[in-house]
């Protein structure tokens, strides 16, 4: 089904259509990951759970940046954001994330220069501005976002900019799936891959994972047609028992991705190990600053060291992200825990499992 304008892929007749296939399928019980946070959104903005078979189980996975983001991170940006003479600079969603001892928002109350941004370029243009602070950005995010943070710190370079910083929290998700395969108690049908992400990696960032694991898997983009081709091209997977890795967003992911954009990325980032919220240390899944580009390392800047942070008592956001559990099993879901009184960051993020099932449940 190839199909030519963005309106087509919110076609009623045609979901329509995909909802009957899907529904026609002999599958027996299937649980398929929507990997990303925007898909989650787009699930329950237009109600696709409501029209699956109840065989058909959607869980929401570790796609969400915010949700990821480990504790000892959110610490580090409250610790950054309380040194002399700092302007921090963040994406919105971050500001509400309760940290061990204080948040961000807490810390802009008590009056720290904590400023949200929409893009890091902006936090360049702060910089120079603002030439006797230090400005540090906050860098959560995935193969989307890298690539954009690694061209502010070569223009960052080229323009003699140097009170710029950044604390990079970025994240891979191909490491992320296959943490989530080598996790006891995962169970997981099906892939319902990120297309942003997608557009950057190509289907060719998910093959080592395919070929390990032989999970079926779909890239998706974030339209109802989009997402409900994508389950019936898994459910289909499923029912002939050949799992594959398929492309369902072909109007914006190639077999290679964005090769400029990884290029970039490489020349200023390099993989590490790193924590994620509720998963732990997943190998070579973070992206750091290389060696060259450490002067821009806001850690190093000011001397301040990743905590050993315990994650918010009772909240069970880690494993709502590899999907062992539903906002809805987390005993504070509605009740200590409410978007307006978060206390994990799944509560936050606009991209977060409990925010999505708060939001639209109802
Ligand atoms: S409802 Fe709140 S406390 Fe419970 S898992 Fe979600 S974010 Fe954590």
């Amino acid at each position: 089904m190839a199909l030519k304008y963005v309106d087509e892929y919110r076609d009623g007749e045609l979901a329509k259509n995909l909802i009957v296939s899907i529904n026609a399928l002999d599958t027996g019980n299937l649980r398929l990951m929507e990997v990303c946070g925007t898909h989650t959104m787009s699930i329950f903005r237009h109600g696709i759970r409501s029209v699956l078979p109840d065989t058909i189980k959607l869980l929401s996975g570790p796609g969400c940046p915010v949700c990821v983001t480990a504790q000892q991170d959110i610490d580090a940006f409250v610790d950054l954001s309380m040194q002399d003479n700092v302007i921090l600079t963040t994406f919105g969603d971050l500001i509400k994330v309760p940290g061990t001892f204080s948040s961000l928002q807490k810390e802009k109350a008590a009056g720290r220069d904590i400023r949200i941004i929409y893009s890091v370029f902006d936090a360049l243009d702060i910089s120079e501005a603002n030439p006797k602070m230090k400005v540090v950005f906050c860098g959560v995010g995935f193969e989307t976002t890298t690539p954009t943070v690694a061209a502010s710190i070569l223009m960052a370079e080229k323009r003699g900019i140097d009170n710029f910083f950044v604390h990079s929290a970025h994240k891979l998700t191909p490491p992320a799936l296959a943490a989530l395969m080598q996790t006891s108690g995962v169970d997981i049908n099906g892939f319902i891959l990120p297309g942003h992400v997608s557009v950057i990696t190509g289907i060719h960032g998910y093959r080592d994972v395919f070929e390990k694991y032989r999970i079926p898997s779909v890239i998706a983009g974030f339209e109802p047609v989009d997402i409900l081709k994508a389950i019936f091209m898994l459910a289909k997977q499923n029912q002939s028992g050949i799992p594959s890795l398929e492309n369902g967003y072909e109007r914006a992911v190639s077999e290679d991705g964005n090769t400029k954009a990884r290029e970039i990325m490489n020349q200023v980032f390099q993989t590490s190990d790193t924590i994620w919220r509720g998963i732990g240390e997943i190998p070579q899944s973070g992206m750091k600053l290389k060696t060259t580009y450490n002067r821009f390392n806001a850690l190093e800047k000011f001397h301040i060291e990743l905590r050993d942070s315990p994650e918010p008592a009772g909240c069970a956001c880690g494993q709502i992200l590899m999907g062992l559990k539903t906002p809805e099993d987390c005993s504070m879901y509605g009740r200590k825990c409410t978007p307006a009184h978060p206390v994990g960051p799944c509560m936050v993020s606009s991209e977060g499992s409990c925010a999505a099932h708060y939001r639209y449940k109802g």
